[in-house]
C-alpha cells in the first residue's frame, strides 16, 4: 500500500492492520509457551499499536533447537547462494520500504523520513553482505622447509542477536545479514517496545528462499528471553547492543560458555569546533548530531566542545536553530519525533531537572512536551545547557536524548584532554578548515570513529563500534562479516 493511505487509515481508526504477534521460528509464525502477551505503543500518540508474545526460555529452547539443526547444512549451502537469498530479500524490502518504514515510523517514534533513511540504509546493508558472502577467502602463508599453511574462514555457527529500541530495522539487519552472509544461523530478539519489523523481516527472508530455522526472531522482555538466549550453551556467538548496564550483565552471561561477544554499548560523543571552524557547519553539524531521532542514538553527538573565541556566535546561531524545531507526530514528518517510551522520557527529564536543580545554564528547553495538535505523545523539548564543566553528570552520563552538553576550551590539547574524558569512546566530530590540527585530533582522540566537518560521515562499508565502556567489535563493513567467521589454520608436510 502507498504510504499515504498507510497514514490516512492510521489517523483515521488508530489501527494497523498486518502487524505480527508471534515469535518467529522454523519459517514460520508460532505460539509463545512464555505466557505474558506484551503491547506495543504509538510514542506519537499513546496509541495502543497491539499485543505480541513475550517468550521466555521455553521459546528460547525451540529457537536455538531450530538454529542448531538449520546451521548443519546451511554452512554448506555454496557462499553464492546463500548472497543470492539476501540480495532477494533486500530486492523485497525496496517493495515493501513503505510499510516497513512506516512500522518502524509508529513503533520506535522516530519521524517518517528517518524510519525511510533507516530502511534504505539496511537494504544497502543487505546488498553489501549479499556481495561479500562469496569472498571470505583466506590466506595462504609461507612456512619453513617442507610445509605449507593456508587459513579458511569458517562461520561461527549459531549466533545471537539482542536488538535494541532505538533502530530495530537497521540493528536487526546490521547483525543478522552478515551473520547469514558468513553461513552462520541467527536469533533474534527485539526490544521489547519495537518487536514489529525484525518480525516482518524474518518472513520476508524466508519469502525470499532462506531455508526454515536459518533465521528465527522470538520477541520478550530482556531477561525473560534475551537473558536465556545469550547465556545458551550452544550459541556461539552473541551480538549486544543496547545500555552499558546490561552489557555487563550480558558479558557475565556469556562468560561460563566463553561466547564470543560484539558489544555496541553507549556514547558521550563529542563534536568539537576549533576556532577556525566554519561556524555555519557546525552549527547544522551539531545540531543533526544531538536532535536526530530526539538523540535516542548512540553515537549521537552529545557533548559541544567549542573554542571559546567561536563558542558565543556558535551558540546564539545554534539556539536560533534549535528554537525552530518542530516536534509533533513522526508520521506527520515534524523535525523531530518521540521519545520510544514513557520510563525513558522520565529518564531524560530526571537528567535534566537534576541539571537545573544544580543551577546549569540552560539555554533553551528543559521540559516535556506534547504533540501541539494531539496533547498526546512522548517527547522532550530540545534542551542545550551551556558551560559545563568535565565532571558534570549531563557531561559523564548518557542520557539518550535531545540534550546537548557544551563545554568551552580554549586550545586543541584541551579539545582534546575533554574529548577523552568520559567513560565512553564511540564516535568525535571535528570541525576545522585546517586540515593537520584536524588529522592531529582524529589521531589523539580514542573513539571508534572520527569524522572530520560532518558529524554523520560514513556508511555501511564503513565498520562502526568503539573503544572502552562504548564497547568492542565491530560491525558494518568488511570488519562486520569478519566477527561471524572464526579462522581454522591447515598445513600440510610435503
Ligand atoms: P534500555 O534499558 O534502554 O531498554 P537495554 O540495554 O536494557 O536498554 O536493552 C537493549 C536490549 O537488551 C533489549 O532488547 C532488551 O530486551 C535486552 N536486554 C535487557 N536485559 C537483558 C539481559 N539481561 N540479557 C539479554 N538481553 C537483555
Amino acid at each position: 500500500m502507498a504510504i499515504d493511505s498507510l497514514i490516512n487509515e492510521y489517523f483515521l481508526t488508530g489501527a494497523v492492520a498486518g502487524l505480527p504477534d508471534r515469535h518467529f521460528i522454523g519459517g514460520e509464525f508460532v505460539e509463545s509457551l512464555g505466557q505474558q502477551r506484551l503491547t506495543s505503543v504509538d510514542p506519537g500518540s499513546e496509541n495502543v499499536l497491539g499485543e505480541f508474545s513475550g517468550g521466555d526460555h521455553r521459546d528460547i529452547e525451540v529457537a536455538v533447537a531450530s538454529s542448531a539443526d538449520a546451521l548443519k547444512s546451511w554452512k554448506r549451502v555454496s557462499p553464492a547462494k546463500r548472497g543470492e537469498i539476501l540480495y532477494r530479500t533486500a530486492q523485497l524490502m525496496k517493495a515493501n520500504s513503505a510499510w516497513l518504514s512506516f512500522v518502524e515510523c509508529l513503533d520506535s517514534g522516530k519521524t517518517l523520513a528517518e524510519a525511510e533513511g533507516d530502511v534504505a540504509g539496511s537494504i544497502r546493508l543487505l546488498e553489501y553482505y549479499a556481495g561479500a558472502a562469496d569472498k571470505l577467502d583466506g590466506r595462504s602463508v609461507p612456512l619453513a622447509g617442507n610445509y605449507m599453511g593456508w587459513t579458511i574462514r569458517e562461520p561461527v555457527g549459531v549466533t545471537a542477536h539482542i536488538i535494541p529500541w532505538n533502530y530495530p530495522t537497521s540493528t536487526f539487519i546490521r547483525g543478522v545479514a552478515p551473520a547469514l552472509a558468513a553461513g552462520c544461523t541467527a536469533i533474534a530478539k527485539p526490544a521489547e517496545t519495537t518487536p514489529y519489523t525484525a518480525l516482518l523481516l524474518a518472513e520476508m527472508f524466508t519469502e525470499a528462499g532462506l531455508p526454515d530455522g536459518v533465521l528465527n526472531v522470538v520477541t520478550g522482555f530482556g531477561v525473560d528471553a534475551g537473558a536465556p538466549l545469550v547465556a545458551h550453551r550452544a550459541v556461539n556467538h552473541v551480538t549486544f547492543t543496547g545500555s552499558v548496564n546490561t552489557g555487563v550483565n550480558v558479558m557475565q552471561s556469556v562468560a561460563p560458555n566463553m561466547t564470543r561477544l560484539t558489544l555496541e554499548l553507549g556514547g558521550k560523543s563529542p563534536l568539537i569546533a576549533l576556532d577556525d571552524c566554519d561556524i555555519d557547519a557546525a552549527v547544522e553539524g551539531a545540531r543533526w548530531a544531538i536532535f536526530s531521532h530526539s538523540g535516542q542514538i548512540c553515537s549521537a553527538g552529545s557533548r559541544l566542545i567549542v573554542h571559546e573565541s567561536v563558542h558565543e556566535a556558535l551558540l546564539e546561531r545554534l539556539v536560533e536553530v534549535t528554537n525552530r524545531i518542530k516536534i509533533g507526530h513522526p508520521l506527520k514528518n515534524p523535525d523531530m519525533g518521540a521519545i520510544n517510551s514513557k520510563s525513558h522520557l522520565d529518564v531524560i527529564s530526571g537528567h535534566v531537572r537534576r541539571a537545573i536543580e544544580r543551577g546549569s545554564d540552560i539555554l533553551t528547553g528543559g521540559g516535556i512536551m506534547a504533540d501541539p495538535e494531539s496533547g498526546k505523545g512522548w517527547f522532550f523539548a530540545p534542551t542545550i545547557i551551556d558551560n559545563l564543566a568535565q565532571n558534570d553528570p549531563v557531561v559523564q552520563q548518557e542520557i539518550f536524548g535531545p540534550v546537548l552538553a557544551v563545554q568551552v576550551v580554549r586550545s586543541d590539547e584541551e579539545a582534546i584532554e575533554a574529548a577523552n574524558s568520559t567513560e565512553f569512546g564511540l564516535v568525535s566530530g571535528v570541525y576545522t578548515r585546517d586540515i593537520s590540527r584536524a588529522l592531529n585530533l582524529a589521531r589523539e582522540i580514542d573513539a571508534g570513529q572520527i569524522t572530520i566537518n560532518d558529524y554523520w560521515a560514513g556508511g555501511v562499508e564503513l565498520p562502526f563500534g568503539g573503544t572502552r565502556k562504548s564497547g568492542f567489535g565491530k560491525e558494518k563493513g568488511w570488519e562486520g562479516i569478519e566477527a561471524y567467521t572464526k579462522v581454522k589454520s591447515i598445513t600440510a608436510k610435503i
